[in-house]
């Protein structure tokens, strides 16, 4: 076991004493797709994986939009509902699987028209409207790249991922246009096409834009997926770091093998589940697990376009009759405070699987599943580099309340140490930290960081992938989250770059300098908050707080932006002049900092 007492990722120090969760895989659903968990690692095979999979007809290659959507048509499967879609307004929308079909090759014609090519990159930035799921399969079609942005980025994160994965197509509403892009079409000098919704189904007239829905309306309904080579790039998802600018993680249309085979035994997809993905496809999981896997697995997939509503959650899960859920950490501590009166005011036997992803989930978290929903929580763990779920709590696998669980078929992870001279060595006792390391090879791999090679590079070493999270492994082989090794913030399960929101506070007059880190929330799990030194004739007020509060979020958004501002006269500093997150955390969190040898003075 692991020991009793852990920290966790500077969401303060949580008790993993809780007794393990029995399982009784099948009990009132399905046998689990993975009932053996030895067993089906044992006899794992990708080619076996592939071999479940069609690939495009005439041995064309293997293209992840028509594993999801024209696969099952041509099976015969047309009519089932593939997406159903709950409007904000109380309205819902279904498509079938080939309604989906059509609409996607409309949208794959359209970019044949705009003579977009193959790997272009075709950027999103919607609210969760079906337009972002037809632009999103179709892009995939026409062999260009699928790169979503957060609708709730503000203008500098939308123009700083846009230029650098050098965007030639933009999918947008009218609404979030006006805002946050049209203003800045000066500084987004490739962008050629501006598609626009408009959210109240009006027609678009805005210079520089053209008209999504009425250019989908002269579109064909039929469309021919080119030859696409497993290895192209497909998809764009860009991540932050503790320096520097966000990277775009390449992955490609072979990750296709990985969503697949993470929702058969990770989340268990059978074939009658109505499945639920609460994330947003603005970031990985709601890319992956909120359009890819389900669809490659032809259940029924919700979509809520509303933010989270605890009742309206409750409500899905009863009437649309939920029955696997993937969710994160602060929706579920957002309905725990909630109460459990509450929860139990819904009834929702369909239900049968729970999970969650994206930081670290309470023990007692996982435990409130089971009393409020009647069933636990499994908490899996992967990050936008591995492209799909990597260790997980499998559905037959006893809970360990607490531990991320353990590695999926076809994955090998270890616990390694970073050596002074460079190298790593593996920690191979029990319950000992270090970073977490995976075994390259699986489908769903990054490929790179678009044009920054020598970065990509720097993640690997001596043949594993360092993924920057320390953890450590017990005995039984449960991997138990620890932290971050580096400054990188989660709130709200969104992954944060300090310097992203140092720069915007820099771009204030009032501002010298900026240091920028996450603090312990308990329902967030790290707040952004920012400490700021002043230019000369600028002097600490609350004024001039709630001023920069208001420039962070209008240039970096809700997501991004610090929830609180300190003035500091002095940041501390390394001799070499950068700025101690570390320090600045320690002294937050009144935690002592191991190493402080390189601190200023
Ligand atoms: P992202 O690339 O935005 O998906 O963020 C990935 C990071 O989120 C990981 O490297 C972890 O730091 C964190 N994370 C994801 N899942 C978990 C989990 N189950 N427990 C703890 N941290 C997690």
């Amino acid at each position: 076991m692991a020991s009793s007492m852990q920290e966790n990722g500077g969401f303060g120090v949580v008790q993993d004493n809780y007794p393990t969760i029995h399982k009784s895989p099948g009990e009132g659903g399905p046998t689990p797709n993975l009932a053996d968990y030895e067993a089906t690692r044992a006899a794992f095979s990708w080619d076996k994986i592939r071999e479940e999979l069609d690939g495009l007809p005439d041995n064309q290659g293997l293209n992840i939009a028509y594993e999801a959507v024209d696969r099952h048509v041509a099976k015969g499967q047309g009519d089932k509902i593939a997406l159903r879609w709950l409007g904000k307004m109380g309205e819902s929308r279904e498509f079938s699987f080939d309604d989906l079909r059509r609409q996607t090759n409309r949208f794959a014609n359209l970019l044949q028209t705009l003579r977009i090519a193959e790997g272009d990159r075709v950027f999103v930035l919607c609210t969760r409207i079906p337009e972002l799921y037809i632009a999103a399969l179709g892009t995939l079609k026409h062999r260009a790249v699928f790169c979503p942005l957060f609708s709730a980025f503000g203008p500098e994160p939308i123009s700083e991922r846009v230029n650098s994965g050098d965007g030639r197509v933009l999918v947008t509403t009218r609404r979030l246009y006006e805002k946050k892009v049209a203003p800045y079409r000066d500084i987004l000098p490739n962008l050629e096409f501006v598609l626009l919704v408009d959210e109240e189904g009006g027609a678009i007239d805005l210079p520089g834009t053209l008209d999504l829905v009425r250019l989908m309306q002269a579109q064909s309904d039929e469309y021919t997926i080119g030859p696409t080579d497993p290895e192209s790039m497909a998809l764009l998802h860009f991540t932050s770091g503790t320096t520097g600018k966000p990277k775009g993680a390449i992955h490609v249309h072979q990750a296709v093998l990985m969503h697949y085979m993470t929702g058969k035994y990770a989340l268990d997809l059978h074939d009658e589940d109505i499945f639920w993905c609460t994330a947003d496809p603005g970031w990985v999981t709601g890319t992956s697990y909120g359009i890819i896997a389900p669809l490659l697995h032809g259940v029924t997939m919700l979509v809520d376009e509303p933010d989270f509503d605890g009742p309206r959650w409750y409500s899905i899960l009863q009437e649309q009759h939920v029955t696997v859920w993937y969710t994160a950490p602060t929706a579920i501590r957002m309905l725990m405070k909630l109460g459990r009166d509450l929860a139990k005011q819904y009834n929702h036997p369909q239900l049968r699987f729970v999970a969650s992803v994206g930081e670290p989930l309470n023990p007692e978290a996982v435990v409130w599943g089971q009393k409020a929903l009647g069933l636990p929580i499994h908490d899996n763990w992967w990050q936008t580099e591995t492209g799909g779920i990597m260790i997980a709590n499998l559905p037959a696998l006893d809970i360990r309340p607490g531990s991320m669980g353990r590695p999926l078929p076809g994955v090998t992870a270890t616990i390694v140490r970073r050596l002074e001279g460079g190298g790593i060595e593996e920690v191979t006792a029990p319950d000992e930290e270090g970073e977490l390391a995976l075994k390259p090879g699986w489908p769903s791999m990054f490929r790179g960081y678009l044009h920054n090679e020598a970065r990509y590079n720097r993640c690997f070493v001596d043949g594993w992938y360092l993924t920057e999270d320390l953890a450590k492994r017990d005995a039984d082989g449960y991997f138990w989250f620890v932290g971050r090794a580096d400054d990188v913030i989660k709130s709200a399960g969104h992954l944060i770059g300090p310097f992203e929101v140092e720069s915007a506070l820099i771009e204030h007059p009032a501002v010298a300098e900026a240091g920028v880190i996450g603090v312990p929330e308990p329902t967030l799990g790290q707040m952004v908050k920012a400490f700021v030194s002043l230019n000369p004739g600028y002097e600490p007020s609350e004024a001039l707080k709630r001023e920069l509060l208001g420039h962070a979020r209008k240039r970096l958004g809700a997501a991004v932006a610090p929830k609180e501002i300190a003035f500091e006269e002095k940041l501390p500093k390394t001799r070499s002049g950068k700025i101690m997150r570390r320090l600045l955390k320690a002294r937050e969190t009144g935690e002592t900092l191991r190493d402080t040898s390189t601190l200023e003075d």
